[in-house]
């Protein structure tokens, strides 16, 4: 039997690696010593069995989507990472599902050149939560409520396939998908990419104003901006990129999956017209496309076009937690 200390010694300590902790896991509490003159940014994101992922899901890819999301909100902060906790509930300490997961985690840990440096680990209900912590330079954060009208509204990469993925497994729609259709847009849900690189740019360099990362459905996560703001927007549902599989599909799934699918992970952010250039230069340089698909305006509320500018009537529900 594996005990909880041999089983956070064998999968999680990793000796010799406190990466930026000055104090990593085996005491009461990780020492992080700052960088002189940053600010620290702090999230946590938690994934419930039954709730943002299948009974029996693959522990890889698990470890990669509960740091992906954290990641995904330093991004949006336009923060570096630094480190991470795990808190874990397991229902069973299983070796190969231990294994699985901690090689999913440290490989996108890796990437991104942070540690592990505590957490918590309980029997219970398969539930994991994630806290990340990150830099920002005072000033550069990219908050929700620094939107300004006549911003331009920009997307990074695509969207919509990790929705097209889960009406593809719950059997929603009208044709099935193709196994090799299926497995491209599961990849957009189950390992998602955080778009940090895109998203400290845009704040070192001063470019974006606002910016969110979406999770829960582009005209949700875009309406706090525009609450936070105090500003409305109009949306060209008809210029949202829509993920290589899901492009495939009809209009109509297409745009309401692109506005309001959610699983994402994209970043949605604001930027004066001005900055058109340095927009593009900075997403090229991180090999990040980035699509600009409306704009931020004076009038309150959020008006969906097509592409020829006129009004979209769609009813477009963004994911929450208590009401689906
Ligand atoms: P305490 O009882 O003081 O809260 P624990 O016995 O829970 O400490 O944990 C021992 C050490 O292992 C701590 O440094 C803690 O941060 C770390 N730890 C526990 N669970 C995990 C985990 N799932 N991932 C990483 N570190 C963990
Ligand atoms: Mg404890």
């Amino acid at each position: 039997m594996l005990s909880e200390f041999d089983l956070i010694k064998h999968y999680f300590q990793r000796p010799g690696r406190a990466g930026r902790a000055t104090l990593g896991i085996g005491d009461d509490c990780a020492l992080l010593t700052p960088t002189p003159g940053m600010q620290t940014a702090i999230s946590s994101d938690m994934l419930v069995e039954g709730r943002h992922f299948f009974a029996g899901e693959d522990p890889a890819r698990l470890g990669h989507k509960a740091l992906a999301v954290n990641l995904s909100d330093l991004a949006a902060m336009g923060a570096r990472p630094v480190g991470f906790t795990l808190a874990l509930a397991l229902p069973a300490a299983n070796r190969d599902w231990l294994a699985g997961f901690s090689q999913g985690l440290f490989a996108l840990a890796d990437a991104f050149d942070i540690e592990l440096i505590g957490g918590d680990t309980t029997k219970g209900p398969l539930n994991i939560c994630i806290t990340v912590f990150g830099e920002v330079r005072p000033g550069q954060a990219l908050r929700r409520g620094a939107a300004q009208a006549g911003d331009d509204i920009w997307i990074s990469g695509t969207l919509g396939d990790a929705r097209l993925a889960l009406a593809g497994y719950r059997l929603e729609l009208p044709q099935p998908l193709d196994a090799a259709s299926l497995q491209a847009a599961a990849a957009r849900m189950h390992t998602p990419s955080p778009r940090v690189a895109l998203g400290l740019l845009l704040a070192q360099q001063g470019i974006a104003h606002a910016a969110i990362d979406i999770s829960d459905g582009l005209v949700g996560d875009l309406g706090h901006i525009l609450h936070a703001s105090a500003l409305g927007a109009t949306l060209d549902l008809d210029a949202l990129p829509a993920g290589p599989v899901l492009a495939a599909q009809d209009i109509a799934l297409r745009r309401a999956y692109c506005a309001a699918g959610g699983d994402d992970y994209e970043l949605c952010f604001t930027a004066p017209a001005s900055a058109r250039a340095a927009v593009l230069a900075a997403a090229d340089s991180v090999a990040t496309p980035v699509t600009r698909v409306g704009a931020i305006d004076a009038a309150s509320g959020l008006r969906l076009v097509d592409a020829q500018g006129l009004p979209l009537q769609l009813k477009l529900d963004s994911f929450d937690h208590f009401t689906s």
